[in-house]
């Protein structure tokens, strides 16, 4: 009895992360930072990862169609099959307390990708993700390489670029690993802005003031 209601539970709480993670998805496309089927999202509940199923428009998501990995990759819910980006949202799991990963092909962010090593620190809020943003090395999409190379970008980072790809940034919760894309995002598209200003360079913070604004940024907004 108590194991079954046990079950229960954990359907009902699958069901509703369901339907938060089909909502951000949508959120991606709504918003500009994917077109089509590009980019994908997922959510741990416990061992279980939902994600997006590969090649599936988001808005045609209905609730039967919940997709669930384990921790290792193996299909444990649905029968549309999961992103091909697998590797990169479990390589995010197996090594931080993420509870949220968030994958797109931001066209600032993209386009920053194939400029630099790192986005240049021209805005405090990169120490909302821990620091400058680095690019991770180019490989293939869905290969294991392209998520080694993710995660050597992602250390002590909640985000990174993807060379000539896109963006993955995690959370504690979807909305908050989908904040960290916009704002990747928005922080691309303000040094594009500012470095496309002919015989002007734009001023970027040093390691002081970004280590000093992302202490601040823990508490910002509103306690409780
Ligand atoms: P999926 O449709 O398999 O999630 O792939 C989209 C993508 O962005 C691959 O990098
Ligand atoms: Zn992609």
């Amino acid at each position: 009895m108590a194991e079954q209601r046990r079950k229960a539970e954990e359907e009902a709480e699958a069901a509703r992360v369901w339907a938060a993670l089909v909502a951000t998805a949508r959120r991606t496309v709504t918003d500009g930072l994917v077109v089509g089927t590009s980019g994908n999202v997922s959510a741990r509940v416990g061992d279980l990862v939902l994600v997006t199923p590969s090649g599936v428009p988001y808005d045609r998501l209905a609730p039967d169609d919940i997709t669930g990995v384990d921790l290792d990759g193996r299909q444990v819910l649905g029968t549309l099959g999961p992103t091909s980006e697998l590797p990169m949202h479990l390589a995010v799991y197996r090594t931080t307390d993420a509870r949220a990963v968030v994958h797109t092909h931001a066209v600032h962010a993209t386009a920053v990708s194939t400029l630099v090593t790192e986005l240049p620190p021209i805005h405090y809020m990169a120490g909302a993700l821990g620091g400058r943003v680095r690019v991770a090395a180019y490989a293939t999409y869905g290969t294991d390489e392209l998520a080694a190379h993710m995660l050597d970008a992602l250390a002590d980072r909640s985000g990174c670029l993807l060379r000539n790809h896109g963006t993955i940034t995690y959370g504690a919760t979807l909305d908050q690993a989908y904040d960290r894309t916009a704002q990747l995002e928005w922080m691309c598209r303000l040094w594009l802005t500012a470095s496309s200003v002919p015989g002007l360079t734009p001023s970027l913070l040093t390691e002081a003031q970004l280590e000093e604004a992302g202490a601040r940024l823990k508490g910002y907004g509103q306690r409780g």
